[in-house]
């Protein structure tokens, strides 16, 4: 059995980035930048009116002939004159000499000619060129999340294809033959398996959305064989059960005959002690321990880093946040606490229900309170640390 910090720290330097792929720009939410993208052009091009209104030469002046209209698309070629003005609308480009664009609200105008009732300052309402990024500036650098504005920025300077880090294939391995599927009649002895989709949606909240699952019986045999075939194929293997102690814990035999090295088997912490890490060549294993909640606090402990690593992310792990404690706690377990907590700005409330196998409280937490295996008692008032969950 090992400490948290040493299990996390197994984690850390068992999963490496995955390898680069070439992706469309538009295909790309949720990667992660395998390279430092340049920009092959300037933002904005060419000086561009941010108004409709009237572009002029700024000189105290308030009346001018308008001698065009360079509309958003248009290049218009004319030199201004002191006394000349251009129709002008918003996103179109500035002519030549003109420094300065009044809002048309601001001006009487006729046909061929303005007053300009509120003078604007100099160079007011003109975009410069490149005022968001030169031509080959750095972009983005490597690492950067590939969000919604990003794709938006990097179509708008032209770029349709970028390098990122493949995202890993992830398959989910259920054991357990009490396990019905959600949907079934549950006949006595039964459960409804909530794991897997459980898993799944962890997984999608980080933008793996492919994790496929798989499903044995608590048969040594069947677990090997199925292993065998998963191992071959994914770049993580998440197991739901079979990993603790009981008659019918066939996982870890069937981890290690088809070849996987143990890193760590079991941790000093509650929930989420019968844990086994492993890895084969390229493939990690993960072997969850199937009370429900164990299973999900492990998946934020230990897989969520290990996933985002592989990713490329460089914040790999839940952000931390400290709250002043609603209650007392108590550990004389001598383990690491992950106890189910509802914080809000200023303070945090631990649930009712704190046993590996309840949903209950979980469902309803935002964060998972943290105590050290040495911290025997926390009073009411004391900052404690909490990884938030929403
Ligand atoms: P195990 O780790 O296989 O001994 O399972 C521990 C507890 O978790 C047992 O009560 C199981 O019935 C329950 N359990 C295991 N796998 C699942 C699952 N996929 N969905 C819901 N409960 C599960
Ligand atoms: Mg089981």
């Amino acid at each position: 059995m090992i400490e948290v910090k040493e299990a996390l720290e197994t984690v850390a330097a068992n999963s490496s980035n995955m390898p680069k792929q070439k992706i469309a720009v538009h295909k790309a939410l949720g990667y992660v930048l395998a390279e430092t993208i340049y920009s092959p052009i300037a933002m904005p091009p060419f000086r561009q009116s941010a108004m409709d209104g009237y572009a002029f030469i700024h000189s105290g002046r308030h009346q001018f002939d308008i001698i065009g209209i360079s509309q958003a698309g248009d290049h218009l070629k004319v030199k201004l004159k002191e006394n000349e003005a251009v129709r002008i609308f918003t996103g179109a480009h500035v002519p030549k000499n003109a420094d300065t664009v009044v809002m048309q609200e601001d001006v009487m105008a006729n046909d061929d000619s303005i007053l300009i009732a509120k003078m604007p300052e100099p160079f007011a309402n003109v975009r410069n060129k490149g005022e968001q990024i030169n031509e080959e500036d750095v972009v983005f650098d490597a690492n950067t999340v590939i969000t919604p504005a990003a794709i938006g920025f990097l179509a708008c300077l032209g770029i349709t294809e970028i390098q990122v880090y493949k995202k890993p294939k992830i398959a989910i391995l259920v054991t357990g033959n009490e396990l019905v599927e959600p949907g079934k009649k549950l006949k006595k002895g039964k459960i409804y398996e909530s794991n897997s989709i459980m898993l799944q949606a962890a997984l999608q909240t980080i933008g793996i959305k492919n994790a496929k699952v798989f499903r044995v019986k608590d048969s040594l045999k069947e677990t090997k064989n199925v292993l065998k075939d998963l191992l071959k194929k994914n770049d993580i293997i998440l197991i739901s059960g079979g990993i603790s102690v009981g008659d019918y814990d066939f996982v870890k035999e069937a981890l290690l005959e088809n070849g996987v090295e143990e890193l760590f088997y079991k941790i000093n912490q509650k929930p989420g002690k019968p844990m086994f890490f492993g890895s084969k060549k390229n493939t990690l294993v993960f072997a969850l321990p199937g009370n429900p909640a164990s299973s999900l606090t492990n998946f934020y402990i230990y897989v969520y880093p290990a996933v985002k690593n592989l990713m490329g992310f460089s914040n790999t792990h839940l952000p931390k946040i400290t709250r002043k404690l609603n209650d007392d706690i108590e550990n004389t377990t001598g383990k690491t606490l992950f106890l189910k907590a509802l914080y809000d700005e200023t303070s945090v409330t631990i649930l009712d229900g704190q046993a590996s196998s309840m949903l209950n409280s979980f469902a309803i937490a935002n964060g998972l309170v943290i105590v050290e295996q040495d911290c025997e008692k926390m009073k009411k008032g004391s900052l404690v640390t909490i990884l938030p969950i929403d």
